[in-house]
């Protein structure tokens, strides 16, 4: 039997709503969602395409879960909620087995984290996947790229460096133990967004940003935004031992964990006064964050990222993350 485009909406991608906000789902000519009252709306689309976000022998199930999960860090920076998502889906071919193995890992991701599929796009093509997630956040609240003030602490929520390991590990056969291996694939494979520690913060944060293009380009972009210097406290970076263990022999260990994109953790800034409302939720376990700089009055005309390392500082300017058509 070959499945047309409706076959494959209706087959793969039309399961029932779980949301009651949700009137219309998969199957009008749009989705219909009633709005959440006292709340705004935060909106954000992301792309993977095959051999450039994931490596084209990576399987169904390993594309969906990246594409859902790198979309929906991005709301965790915003401290949303996540609600409800479209997809357009580019297509070579028609494989049942593929598209069955794809929506079960799109729909177990999603339900993990309470977000519906509510509408989208089916197109024969190269093999990309385009996913825009909506989420809410309370109207007085929100985590912008644009708040970081002089005196706040640089928070990050997780080991930095895995995305690089990671990368690393699917381009070339590396020596490195089993454990070590899954590890760093699964963080890869199925970043866990931070969507609780962004509404765990959010009343306490002033920015926030995920970070996805590498630890310095995405601090940088706080830092042009809020027009403030970062120092950052290299020896504080916080790495996983699978991360260690692939960088073992390199003279500069910090570099990839610095400009390796890919981590989805999220870097925060938290003034003085509401550092112990962080540390309090570090202590309860509701999230993990690591100290590992300062937000300092701008000293050039222009922003920028100080990186000390070894009672040297550095700045690490040119190519400092993943930039597409930066050659
Ligand atoms: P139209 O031609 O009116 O734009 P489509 O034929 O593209 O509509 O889609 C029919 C319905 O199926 C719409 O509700 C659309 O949102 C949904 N849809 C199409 N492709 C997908 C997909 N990959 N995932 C989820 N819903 C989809
Ligand atoms: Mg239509």
């Amino acid at each position: 039997m070959t499945l047309n485009e409706f076959d494959i909406i209706a087959t793969y991608f039309q399961r029932s709503s779980q949301h009651p906000s949700v009137v219309k789902s998969v199957g009008d000519d749009c989705a219909i969602v009633s709005p959440v009252m006292d709340q705004l709306l935060v909106m954000s689309m992301d792309t993977v395409v095959a051999g450039r976000h994931f490596p084209e022998a990576a399987t169904p199930a390993q594309i969906a879960s990246r594409a859902f999960c790198t979309a929906i860090s991005d709301l965790a920076a915003m401290g949303a909620k996540p609600q409800w998502f479209t997809m357009a889906l580019v297509l070579p071919n028609v494989d049942a087995q593929w598209l069955h193995e794809f929506s079960e890992s799109l729909f177990a991701m999603a339900n993990q984290y309470e977000c519906d599929l509510i509408g989208g796009d089916t197109t024969q093509g190269p093999l990309a996947v385009t996913i825009q997630v909506h989420g809410t956040v309370p109207k007085n609240k929100v985590l912008t790229r644009d708040a970081a003030q002089v005196g706040d602490s640089v928070f990050v929520s997780g080991p930095i460096g895995d995305g690089a390991a990671a990368l690393l590990l699917l381009l070339n056969s590396l020596e490195l133990e089993e454990d070590d291996q899954a590890y760093l694939l699964n963080r890869f494979y199925q970043p866990r967004a931070q969507i609780e520690t962004g509404i765990a913060i959010l009343p306490y944060a002033h920015a926030a940003i995920d970070i996805s293009d590498g630890l310095v380009a995405d601090l940088q972009h706080i830092a042009n935004a809020s027009q403030v210097d970062i120092d950052v406290d290299v020896e504080r970076v916080p790495l996983s031992m699978a991360y260690q263990h692939v960088f073992a022999q390199y003279e500069n260990k910090m570099q990839p964990a610095l400009t390796g994109g890919d981590d989805y953790q999220l870097a925060f800034t938290v003034p003085e006064n509401q550092i112990a409302h962080i540390q309090a939720l570090i202590k309860k376990n509701k999230i993990a964050a690591t100290k590992i700089g300062q937000v300092v009055q701008k000293r050039l005309e222009k922003p920028y990222v100080h990186c000390y390392h070894n009672q040297q500082s550095f700045l690490l300017t040119g190519k400092q993350g993943y930039q597409h058509f930066a050659s």
